[in-house]
C-alpha cells in the first residue's frame, strides 16, 4: 500500500497535493510552520520539524511511509538533506519536485552570487534604495550595510524587532503581479533588488518589472545539494510513484 509523505511549502507542492487528493492517494502533507496561516491542503496535514534525520526516520517508520516527495522551497536545503539521509536510513524511495531556476534573459541586469554573504559583499558602497526580497531569515546579514534604505515584503508581521534600521515593511503573500511590482519599484524608487533564485512564476514579477525599469538584481544561487532524483513536472512524479519496477525501486 502506497502512503506518501509530501514535504511542502511551495506552489508546486500544493498543486501536487491536489492531484494526489483527487486520485485518492494516501498521503500526508508536511509544512515547516514558517507562516502563521499556511494555505489549507486537501490532504491530512502536519506542521513543524521532525527533529532532524533521526526524528524523520522514526516518523517514516511510525507512519509506515512508502514514498517521500520533497517539494520544499529550493532554499530549504536543511530539510532536503535530512529527507535524503532519513530515506537512506529507512530505505524509503524519495524524489524531489522542484521548479527550474530563473535564467537571465535579454534586458536583464543580474549578478549571480553564491549565498547571502555574497549578496552583502556585492552591495554598492553608496546609499541605495534596495528591495530585499529574500524572506525574513537572513536579514541580519544586511545590518552590516546600514547606509542603505531597505524595502521588505514578508508574509507575516515580524514577531521580533527587525535587525535593520532604515527599513520599510510591506506585508503580502504571493503570487505577485508584474504591474503591481512595477508600481512597487517605482513608488519606493528602488535602485537595486536582492532576491533568491527561487524559480517559478509566483515571484518572478519583480524580475520582469526590474527588466522594464532597468533595475539591477543581485540573485542568490540555490544551495548545492547531493545528487537526487529531481522532477520538474507533477506528471513525472506521478509516473515515478506508479512505475516503481521500471525505475528500479
Ligand atoms: P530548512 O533550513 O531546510 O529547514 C530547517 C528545518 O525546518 C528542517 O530541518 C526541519 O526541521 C524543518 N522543516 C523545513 N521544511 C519542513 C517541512 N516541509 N516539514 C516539516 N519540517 C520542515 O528550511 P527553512 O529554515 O524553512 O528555510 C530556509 C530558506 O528556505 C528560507 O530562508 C527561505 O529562503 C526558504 N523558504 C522556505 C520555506 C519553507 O516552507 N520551509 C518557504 C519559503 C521559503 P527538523 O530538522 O526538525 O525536521
Amino acid at each position: 500500500m502506497t502512503r506518501i509523505l509530501l514535504l511542502g511549502g511551495t506552489t508546486e507542492a500544493s498543486a501536487l497535493a491536489r492531484r494526489l487528493a483527487d486520485a485518492g492517494v494516501d498521503a500526508i502533507f508536511s509544512y515547516a510552520g514558517r507562516t502563521e496561516s499556511p494555505v489549507a491542503q486537501p490532504l491530512p496535514t502536519r506542521v513543524g520539524g521532525f527533529g532532524g534525520v533521526d526524528g524523520l526516520a522514526a516518523y517514516l517508520r511510525a507512519e509506515r511511509i512508502t514514498h517521500v516527495i520533497d517539494a520544499t522551497h529550493p532554499f530549504a536545503a536543511g530539510m532536503s538533506r535530512n529527507a535524503l539521509a532519513a530515506c537512506t536510513l529507512t530505505r524509503t524511495p524519495i524524489c524531489t519536485l522542484e521548479r527550474a531556476p530563473w535564467v537571465v534573459g535579454p534586458g536583464d541586469d543580474w549578478r549571480a552570487v553564491a549565498d547571502t554573504a555574497g549578496a552583502v559583499a556585492a552591495l554598492p558602497h553608496d546609499p541605495t534604495r534596495i528591495f530585499l526580497a529574500i524572506g525574513k531569515q537572513t536579514l541580519a546579514d544586511f545590518a552590516a550595510r546600514p547606509q542603505h534604505r531597505y524595502l521588505l515584503r514578508l508574509v507575516d508581521a515580524p514577531t521580533a524587532p527587525l535587525p535593520l534600521t532604515d527599513v520599510t515593511l510591506i506585508l503580502a503573500r504571493g503570487p505577485f503581479d508584474e504591474a503591481d511590482d512595477l508600481a512597487l519599484l517605482q513608488t519606493y524608487r528602488i535602485g537595486l533588488i536582492v532576491a533568491k533564485n527561487a524559480g517559478g512564476s509566483g515571484a518572478d514579477a519583480k524580475l520582469k518589472a526590474a527588466r522594464t525599469l532597468g533595475i539591477p538584481v543581485i540573485l542568490i544561487d540555490r544551495p548545492t545539494l547531493p545528487a537526487r532524483r529531481v522532477f520538474t513536472e507533477i506528471d513525472d512524479v506521478l509516473y515515478w510513484l506508479s512505475h516503481p519496477a521500471r525505475l528500479g525501486l
